[in-house]
């Protein structure tokens, strides 16, 4: 991969005046929508883009829109100058848009995106208003860039399912890819939040990978009942002194409607605070 530079724009109309000419040569745009703080979960998605695009854009923007009021905004962590020695040294990524919330939401701006269905259960239930700010500048971003394809991780698998459905819905002409969820050595999945955990609750946190590797396991195992795997996670999960489980759910993979009975396909899912630090992660039974 060629160790270039990434080019820095703030500004999303120079951005796309300028991916509008490399458009015009045939080429192809690979988008990776990021809030920054980047991790090898980040680089996995940009390495994706580089392997099946020609033209490499990765977005760092930490969206207030996506926010509550209370919630992490504001601590967040910010650290572009470590994330651009980061993608620089990944090498391959044309152009970095890392615009100011006012270069994205300027005087006046006024406009709603809400995607039903999928948006209701789980984190649309404890985080009411979260996913209408992810689809206003998810759609944002894909305009923006005119992408041909965006990467997007597993890791948020609803956020993955409400972007496919917001693509489906409104005859998007972009190509979604989910990339699988990289982790940690001891499975705790790689996450910019990770850093708000101290010590003591780090060492808990792969509590929820074990979770997610016990319902796989009573799933192999014929265990169909879904309460029952959910009763035995959170009995795992309450081990853990730091831990407040907001979710567990086992739900169908595309409606993620909650599934009483575990036949086939199924997605299980949780949100877990230890301490004060909120985390998601899920397992997909095929
Ligand atoms: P974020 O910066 O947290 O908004 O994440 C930006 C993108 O990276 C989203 O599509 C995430 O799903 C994805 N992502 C975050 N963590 C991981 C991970 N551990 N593995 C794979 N993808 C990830």
């Amino acid at each position: 991969m060629t160790a270039i530079k990434p080019e820095v724009i703030s500004d999303p109309r120079v951005l796309s005046e300028r991916l509008a000419e490399i458009r015009r040569q045939g080429k192809t745009i690979g988008l990776v929508p990021t809030m920054g703080a980047l991790h090898d979960g980040h680089l996995s998605l940009v390495r994706q883009s580089q392997s099946l695009c020609d033209v490499t854009v990765v977005s760092i923007f930490v969206n207030p829109t996506q926010f509550a009021p209370g919630e992490d905004y504001e601590k967040y962590p910010r650290v572009l100058d470590t994330d651009l020695a980061q993608l620089e040294s990944v090498g391959g990524v044309e152009f970095v848009l890392a615009p100011k919330p006012a270069d994205m939401y300027p005087e006046g701006f006024d406009a709603h995106v809400h995607i039903g269905g999928v948006t209701r259960r789980l984190e649309g239930e404890f985080r009411p208003t979260h996913f209408d700010g992810v689809a206003v500048v998810v759609l944002k971003l894909f305009n923006i860039a005119g992408a041909d394809m965006a990467f997007l991780g597993q890791k948020d698998y609803q956020q993955a399912a409400v972007i496919q459905k917001m693509v489906r819905d409104l005859n998007l002409p972009v190509e979604i890819r989910v990339c699988p969820i990289v982790r940690e050595e001891d499975g705790l999945a790689m996450s910019s939040r990770n850093k708000y955990l101290s010590p003591d609750e780090r060492r808990q946190a792969p509590i929820l990978k074990r979770a997610l590797d016990l319902a796989q396991k009573m799933i192999s195992e014929k265990v169909t009942d879904a309460a029952k795997i959910k009763h035995e996670m959170r009995a795992l999960i309450e081990t853990a002194p730091s831990s407040a489980i907001d979710y567990i759910s086992i739900a169908d993979p595309e409606t993620l409607d909650e599934l009483e009975s575990v036949g086939g396909r199924a997605v299980v899912l949780l949100a877990v605070k230890i301490g004060t630090t909120r985390l998601i992660d899920n397992v997909v039974i095929p």
